[in-house]
């Protein structure tokens, strides 16, 4: 498949594009990211996905190549060039290229890329395989409001959960449960869903902001507080939210069955309502192009 990726202004095929050994990123993990989900060759709270990297890129003091409107132009002209329909676009800014040196360079264009990557379609609402959790220790920095490139923590623990049978690690610290290592944390308990705020340990994921929005249209109460870990064990329900996978429900966790083993009302109820979103959202944004 000829994928092609739109680097520092120019397109070319993702497999000819080339990045200096010298460039920040690579050196220092020195860089954001973000993962906008394609449906139907449409993306997915774009807007949303844009802002957050204003924020992240601001949270280390790294100037992006374009501003919003800007980038938002681009990526809609790259992806009618694509073969994408279903699946992702993956863009990063790193703080570009120059000789090695901690400190910030001066006058140094920072590098921009994204390009597109098929996913396959995420199941209907309660149709999917249960997600299998798997608890590890939250050894990450403390800036997890900024979408960083520096994964190396969560790549390490993700690693962890699969060689233990898992399929997405939690992290804990001080005896809380904070995230997954790609994915937001929620529980269930009776009519509330239970949350970490976002800030040093949680990333404010776009489609957690997304289910907050949806939670308030249908009088769901959505709680952000710490959760400790035998609160989080004996919920009712467990799910996760990631672009890429919409809503995961929790069908184990440290190889204990959570609920009753099935996906439970409040988290169909909430994943349906999202779909309906999707659904709506990018449906607009064809009638409005
Ligand atoms: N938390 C972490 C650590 C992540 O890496 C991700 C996504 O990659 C999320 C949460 C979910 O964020 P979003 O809904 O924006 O994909």
């Amino acid at each position: 498949m000829n994928e092609l990726i739109w680097l520092n202004g120019d397109v070319m095929p993702l497999a000819d594009a080339h990045v200096g050994v010298e460039d920040r990123g690579f050196q220092f993990a020195d860089g954001v990211y973000e993962v906008i989900r394609l449906y139907d060759g449409r993306p997915f709270t774009l807007r949303e996905h844009l802002e957050r990297l204003e924020r992240s890129a601001a949270g280390i003091r790294m100037k992006l190549a374009l501003d919003r409107a800007g980038l938002t132009g681009e990526i809609l002209r790259f992806i009618p060039r694509t073969s994408v329909r279903d699946g992702m676009i993956y863009l990063q800014s790193t703080r570009g290229c120059s000789a090695r040196n901690h400190l910030f360079p001066k006058d140094c264009p920072p590098t921009l890329l994204f390009y597109a990557r098929h996913l396959a379609p995420v199941d209907a609402p309660g149709e999917a395989e249960g997600v299998k959790l798997h608890t590890e220790p939250d050894e990450r920095w403390k800036r997890w409001w900024v979408k960083a490139t520096a994964l190396l923590a969560n790549v390490l623990a993700k690693n962890e959960a699969v060689a233990a049978g898992a399929d997405e690690a939690v992290f804990l610290e001080g005896g809380v449960v904070t995230e997954c290592s790609a994915s937001n944390l929620f529980i269930v308990r009776g009519s509330k869903v239970i949350t970490h705020p976002v800030g040093p340990k949680v990333l404010p994921g776009i489609t957690r902001l997304v289910l907050f929005q949806i939670a308030a249209e249908l009088g769901v109460e959505m709680i952000e507080r710490p959760v400790r870990f035998d609160e989080a064990m004996s919920a009712d329900g467990v799910f996760i939210t990631s672009t890429t996978r919409e809503i995961g429900w929790v069908k184990s966790w440290d190889g204990r069955t959570v609920g009753d083993g099935t996906c439970g009302a409040m988290t169909l109820r909430l994943h349906k309502a999202l779909r309906e979103r999707v659904l709506r959202d990018t449906d607009a944004l064809v009638g409005a192009a």
